[in-house]
């Protein structure tokens, strides 16, 4: 085995810090910062030190080696792209203020990519000409940028984020059904691998026809995601996707647009409008409140919306925002789905218990986001009519009867099969055995890389500090030097004897600090395995410790070895 490298703690580039950072809200970003694995640069734009980007390599290494074995070929695409293709999908606009837009010298429009289905779409335009080119999947792990409105929960939540971003390209809707299950497949080694405990959501039910799409959640309290779970059968589905679940469409017994009378409260276009966000963007986070009724509401999600501008438009109305709470009190404010990734137009969702005239529609491209008194057809482009429900905890599985639990959850995968969308609109054609153009049908397919490393922070970590599975920890052995000479000598002698044998080393050799500030910082660090030269080190007897369980056991030096290596 190669040499491994000793990481000695005297030049490491991190401080470990004895309180949580102020403005931390969730557990990872607490540790991360205060075991010296990530800085924050600016809101939701963060530094990786030494030892997180130890961490953040291993899951780019897990999830590369796993997309190359299903033949995914990597490439690396710009981050900063020219607006035009985002035109051509509509996605310049569609994506509303989460999009960074910039301009170069000359003037001319660029964006800084937040996915990048329209580049890889002509990348294939322009490399593939004929079905014998077919089929292709490219990846790529790479910065993604997203103006999230709420980039509080540290590397949860990102402004400026590591993707891997990948893109398959079919000749038949079967190519993409395999393709998508290659990808599903390398997502659960890729995560089994990672340690994560995950569950695959439904992110669409069959209702919605078309286009599949699954999201991939990792249980944890700092999550933003809520999904029904099944504690008897295999059952787990986001809470959008469990609407349709529990409810099937009846398309049939929603109200014709013309049926339903105009109302004199504002549109949610003339709102839009006065807001200087698209019409099919919404409203986000807010609770309008007409003489004490409210008239539009959303929950937390990922647009900005400009507070003084809503309760300006609606004077007198007074402005709030949404708490779980006014959920909890006003069940008819309906849940809904809306598609995935912003790619999704605005629905019209018809509940039977609202009568005719106060429609509601839920837009952008997360659920719940409504508003009273819109008009299907008029006010925004119906494409898809739903009833709703709202799920509760305890409600029957549609699989198998038993009660489910909501439970919360951290998004660290999507896959989706987008169909011809993208090739439709950027015209993506390669030239079929009959010598006739075939339109590419594509899938895509992401994964949170450094979210995944916060996610697992969340899930592992425990009441001393982080606690990492072997294969992304970031040293295999922490040996701590109690202080000593002949201590810091044999934790030397011990590290390259380690290294030698292909273990990676983090040695705390720092001279001057106290044997209790190293077992705390080593706790905190958290590497599976913590080895000390301390009381019998003049024997040759050090103490081997199981970050996990805790579990300590003093041993001769080669018996240590032997174990270790
Ligand atoms: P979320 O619902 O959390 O906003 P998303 O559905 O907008 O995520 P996708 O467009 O599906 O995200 O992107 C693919 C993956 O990228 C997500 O599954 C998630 O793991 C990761 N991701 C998305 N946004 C961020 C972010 N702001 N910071 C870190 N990772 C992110
Ligand atoms: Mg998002
Ligand atoms: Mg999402
Ligand atoms: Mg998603």
């Amino acid at each position: 085995m190669a040499n491994a490298q000793v990481q000695r703690m005297s030049q490491l580039m991190a401080k470990t810090l004895r309180d949580d950072p102020a403005d931390a809200e969730v557990l990872s970003h607490k540790l991360l910062v205060r075991a010296g694995y990530v800085r924050r640069t600016a809101a939701g734009i963060w530094s990786w030190l030494p030892l997180g980007k130890r961490v953040l390599a291993n899951v780019e290494r897990i999830v590369r080696e796993e997309m190359d074995a299903i033949g995914a070929q990597e490439v690396l695409l710009p981050a900063l792209l020219p607006r035009e293709p985002y035109d051509a999908t509509g996605r310049w606009d569609e994506y509303g203020q989460e999009l960074f837009r910039l301009k170069d010298r000359k003037g001319g429009d660029y964006l800084l990519g937040p996915t990048h289905e329209e580049i890889f779409t002509l990348l294939v335009k322009d490399q593939c000409t004929s079905y014998k080119d077919l089929p292709v999947i490219l990846y790529q792990i790479q910065h993604k940028y997203r103006d999230e409105a709420r980039p509080r929960a540290g590397i949860l939540r990102g402004r400026e984020f590591l993707m891997k971003d990948s893109y398959s390209f079919d000749l038949e809707d079967d190519g993409l059904a395999r393709s998508y299950a290659l990808h599903r497949e390398a997502y659960q080694k890729i995560f089994a691998r990672l340690g994560l405990d995950y569950r695959i959501c439904a992110a669409t039910a069959g209702a919605m026809g078309g286009s599949k799409s699954e999201e991939f959640l990792a249980p944890a309290e700092a999550g933003e995601d809520t999904f029904a779970d099944c504690p008897n059968c295999d059952f787990a589905a986001n809470t959008e996707a469990i609407t349709y679940a529990l409810n099937p469409v009846d398309a049939s017994a929603v109200p014709a647009a013309e049926d339903i009378p105009t109302p004199d409260t504002p549109t949610i276009e003339t709102l839009a409008a006065s807001l200087g966000v698209p019409a099919s963007a919404t409203l986000k986070n807010l609770l309008v409140k007409v003489d004490g009724e409210i008239v539009a509401v959303g929950v937390p999600g990922d647009r900005e919306v400009d507070l003084d501008k809503v309760e300006a438009h609606f004077a007198p109305a007074t402005v709030e925002m949404v708490t779980e709470a006014d959920f909890a009190a006003r069940p008819d404010l309906v849940r809904g789905y809306v598609g995935p990734q912003g790619l999704a137009k605005v629905k019209y969702i018809a509940d039977p218990r609202i009568a005719p005239g106060t429609a509601w529609i839920t837009g952008a491209n997360k659920q719940d986001t409504h508003a009273k008194n819109v008009v299907a057809g008029r006010d925004f482009e119906v494409d898809e009519y739903v009833d709703v429900v709202v799920v509760q905890e305890g409600d029957p599985c549609p699989k198998c009867g038993t009660g489910l639990k909501l439970d919360r959850a951290i998004e660290i995968g999507h896959i989706f099969q987008l169909g011809r969308k993208y090739a439709d609109a950027l015209k993506l054609d390669v030239l079929g055995q009959n010598g006739k153009p075939v339109r590419v049908t594509m899938g895509s397919y992401g994964v949170g890389v450094s979210r995944a490393v916060a996610a697992l922070a969340e899930q592992t970590a425990d009441d001393k500090g982080l606690c990492w599975p072997a294969e992304v920890a970031p040293a295999d052995v922490h040996v701590v030097a109690a202080g000593k000479a002949v201590q810091t000598e044999l934790a030397l002698d011990v590290s390259d004897k380690l290294a030698a044998a292909g273990v990676r080393v983090l040695v705390d050799d720092r001279p001057g600090v106290s044997p209790g500030v190293k077992f705390t910082d080593a706790e905190l660090i958290g590497v599976p395995w913590i080895l000390v030269a301390g009381r019998r080190a003049a024997e040759g007897v050090v103490e081997l410790k199981n970050r996990r369980t805790g579990a300590r056991e003093e041993l001769p030096v080669a018996e240590a070895l032997s174990r270790l290596t």
